[in-house]
């Protein structure tokens, strides 16, 4: 389970979290909807201490990310202890990010091998099988390039789960790829969401986010408006702001 209390964050003057307080329950898929420049990315890049909170907290299953209680204030870990942390999150962007000098294999195998210290026959035997869960089996020897946008995504997917996440989290994992690519990479999350994953999904993929979300968030400038289940925030929302932000989405 993800804890994000009281979190603030700003960008000189501007408070983009301006005050956040949202629990992703383990095992469970949170989705996270709301405007452009409303916070998703910095709310998620904060989860995992790419960005450093002003105030506030994040804990997962109880163990502060990124620092720890020193008297009555926060003090950040070492940067050992914070990539060791970072290491069990899967963080799924937008835009793929793979090695493009590495093969599909590789891109998958690398972080358990150097990060983890596994043994390279045994990352690429995890890391055929995860290829094969996402329907890649066929292509581990090939490099990113000769590959579309929504097998891309599906590397990234496999690269995140190589590492046994405790949470993955996903930044608009669809909104690069073209309209016929997304549902491949759709059915991918969600057969992860089955699987008992714990997952935050940034995404403006309203269908989508009712169909596998447990619990809903709308986040609108840096402040969460309301979460619950997708069959209140999304169909039977209480604020006006939700209201109107579905009805320019959907
Ligand atoms: P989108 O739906 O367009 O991806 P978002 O909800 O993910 O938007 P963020 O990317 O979190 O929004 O940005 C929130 C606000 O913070 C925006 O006003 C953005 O310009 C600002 N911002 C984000 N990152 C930085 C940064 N590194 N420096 C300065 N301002 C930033
Ligand atoms: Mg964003």
């Amino acid at each position: 389970t993800v804890h994000v209390r009281s979190a603030v964050k700003s960008y000189g003057t501007t408070r983009v979290l301006d005050g956040i307080d949202l629990t992703a329950p383990g095992g469970q898929v949170t989705a996270v909807i709301g405007p452009s420049g409303s916070g998703k990315s910095t709310l998620l890049r904060t989860i995992n201490h790419l960005e450093r909170l002003d105030s506030g907290y994040v804990s997962i299953d109880g163990e502060l990310i990124g620092v720890r209680v020193h008297g009555d204030r926060f003090k950040e870990l070492s940067e050992r202890a914070i990539l060791r942390q970072r290491s069990r999150i899967g963080f799924v962007f937008q835009s793929f990010n793979l090695f493009p000098h590495l093969t599909i294999l590789d891109n998958v195998v690398e972080a358990p091998v150097v990060t983890q210290r596994q043994r390279r026959a045994d990352a690429e035997a995890r890391g055929r099988e995860l290829l094969a869960r996402v329907g890649l089996a066929d292509k581990a020897g090939a490099y990113p390039r000769r590959l579309s946008g929504g097998q891309q995504q599906r590397v990234a997917i496999a690269r995140a789960l190589a590492l046994e996440p405790r949470l993955i989290l996903f930044d608009e994992p669809t909104s690069a790829l073209d309209p016929e690519l997304v549902g491949e990479v759709l059915a991918v999350i969600k057969d992860l969401a089955r699987s008992g994953t714990t997952m935050i999904v940034v995404t403006h993929e309203i269908a989508f986010a009712r169909e596998i979300a447990d619990h809903v968030v709308f986040l609108d400038a840096g402040r969460v408006v309301e979460q619950g289940p997708p069959a209140t925030v999304l169909d039977r929302p209480a604020h006006e702001r939700t209201r109107e932000f579905l009805g320019r989405v959907v």
